[in-house]
């Protein structure tokens, strides 16, 4: 008879309402995996409405305290909080990494991108500095200061564990609100760890606070009185239903969905800076990336090149498990069902009648959740390949004849986030920045995301809203506008001459 004790029951993480760390009354759970294993690895609650209510009360009870401590103060905690995050760096990395599978060095970069957002909101006492102009009118100043808003709700997808919530919290605690996180399911403990480091920083219990959930908590948060703003972060469908939802409550929504990015390889571009940037774009973090470059558009004799060259480089990428120390160019998805959609797409693609140049499916880790890099051929833009976001490794190849015709590609897409183009000619640059339709533009950029200081600015079904988040947009959707006008009139004592201009 075996005398090893039964492996341990992976642990139920906890909620953290106004300072405490409390373990859910829920008895709705969700598992949460390790992708490169697919082994379960915790536990997390799926709240109840009334779990959700107490968090937010929680959150507003903070509130008028946050608010009135004075901006340079709050500063100081995030300025804390920064360097709690770089001392930890390399665990928030890991935990990153275990938790959604990309490797460690994608970790990294994105975690340093969260890092960013900190350092910007650590500017707050100069951010948030209003504007005045004296006489405006006769013995008429006005100025215009910013509020905060109150509780402000943060709703996030899986792909970035830590960097999508810090694409919010640090702004909107540092405007003076208090903040509520719900963390996607599928990834929650790279956000408790931050909910550790905010209080280790100094911040004040109650500020910032955790509910984890699914559809109920989400509902939950749209509707409550007490909420004034929602950050989300998730696939089209949910934003919009999010921002309709949020909106029709009477809350500030900014909502960004999902993408289809487009990458442009002119002619005269460098091949193999266009060939390298292309394949870090489409398979950096195993697709997983609303930036991620997933239709690459070669014009005119071009394309044959490219496909091979990329074809070949992309065939030996190693794919494994990213948890084991051992490097890997590309790690798993992040479910099971995931991978089988994912790869499911190279089997729409031989209906359709398109070519699978390099097929992912072979050659796989027996466990874990892989696809390895994919290429598709001769796609056309009104097949499912062109049009779906498939958020995987599988890149297609929809070959022009001209700019214009890679214009026209752009234009009939629905989503609106990100695109490139590898030229060396000026005038294509030109036309491409001015005319293509996305919001965020890469000139000889394979991910051209916008850094902390500039607004991540997706179009059409991949924002509703309109302030998006990072830059001086962050900052004025988690404030209010007031504008002050005064008047003062000199009594009859006081001179109306001001003494700069008085002769002596
Ligand atoms: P998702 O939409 O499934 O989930 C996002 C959040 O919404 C999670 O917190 C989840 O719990 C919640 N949610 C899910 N279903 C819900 C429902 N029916 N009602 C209410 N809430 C619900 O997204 P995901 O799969 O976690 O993330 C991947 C998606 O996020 C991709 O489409 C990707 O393009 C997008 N994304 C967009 C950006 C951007 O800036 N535009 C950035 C990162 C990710």
């Amino acid at each position: 008879m075996s005398t090893a004790a039964p492996p341990a029951a992976p642990p139920t993480i906890p909620i953290l309402s106004g300072g405490k760390w409390t373990q859910s009354k829920s008895t709705r759970t969700s598992d949460v995996f390790n992708p490169s294993t697919g082994q379960v690895i915790a536990k997390v609650p799926l709240c109840s409405k009334s779990e959700a209510d107490d968090v937010v009360k929680a959150a507003a009870d903070a509130g008028p305290a946050w608010a009135a401590t004075p901006v340079v103060e709050r500063a100081r905690v995030l300025f804390k909080f920064r360097e709690l995050l770089m001392q930890r760096f390399d665990e928030v990395a890991r935990l990153v990494t275990r938790e959604h599978g990309k490797t460690l060095a994608e970790a990294r970069a994105s975690v340093q991108r969260g890092v960013e957002v900190v350092e910007f909101a650590c500017g707050i006492p100069s951010l948030l500095m209003g504007q005045t102009l004296p006489d405006v009118a006769r013995n008429v100043d006005c100025e215009t200061v910013r509020h905060p808003l109150g509780v402000c709700v943060g709703i996030t997808p899986f792909n970035f564990p830590a960097m999508v919530p810090m694409w919010m919290f640090p702004v909107a605690i540092c405007c003076g609100n208090t903040f509520v996180l719900k963390p996607s399911e599928k990834v929650p403990l790279s956000a408790n760890f931050m909910g550790e480091l905010l209080t280790e920083a100094g911040l004040p219990p109650g500020v910032f606070n955790i509910v984890h959930g699914d559809k109920e908590v989400v509902d939950a948060l749209l509707t409550h009185e007490l909420v004034r703003a929602v950050s989300f972060v998730g696939s089209t469908g949910i934003a919009k239903y999010v921002y309709e939802m949020g909106t029709k409550h009477g809350k500030r929504v900014q909502s960004a969905g999902g993408a289809k990015n487009h990458l442009i390889i002119m002619p005269d571009a460098d091949l193999d800076q266009a060939v390298a940037a292309l394949q870090a774009s489409a398979f950096g973090c195993a697709g997983e990336r609303c930036m991620a470059g997933s239709i690459a558009v070669p014009v005119g004799d071009v394309a044959g090149r490219f496909v091979d060259r990329l074809c070949e480089k992309a065939s030996k990428m190693t794919v494994g498990p990213t948890d084991t120390g051992a490097e890997v160019d590309m790690g798993p998805l992040i479910t099971a069902a995931h991978r089988d959609r994912v790869a499911g797409y190279l089997d729409v693609a031989q209906k359709e009648g398109a070519t699978v140049a390099l097929d992912g499916r072979k050659d796989l880790p027996t466990s874990g959740f892989f696809v390895r890099p994919s290429v598709v051929d001769m796609v056309q833009p009104e097949m499912q390949l062109a049009r779906d976001e498939i958020f995987g490794p599988v890149l297609s190849v929809v070959r022009a004849n001209s700019l214009e015709q890679a214009l026209a590609v752009g234009k009939k897409c629905p989503f609106g986030n990100g695109a490139s183009i590898f030229t060396n000619s000026g005038y294509a640059a030109r036309q491409f920045k001015q005319h293509f339709n996305a919001g965020m533009i890469g000139i000889n950029v394979g991910v051209p995301a916008p850094m902390a200081w500039f607004p991540f600015t997706g179009w059409n079904q991949s924002f509703f809203g309109d302030l998006h988040v990072q830059g001086l947009e962050g900052i004025q959707f988690y404030t209010q506008g007031k504008t002050i006008t005064t008047r003062w009139f000199a009594t009859a004592a006081e001179s109306h001459a001001d003494p700069i201009w008085r002769s002596k």
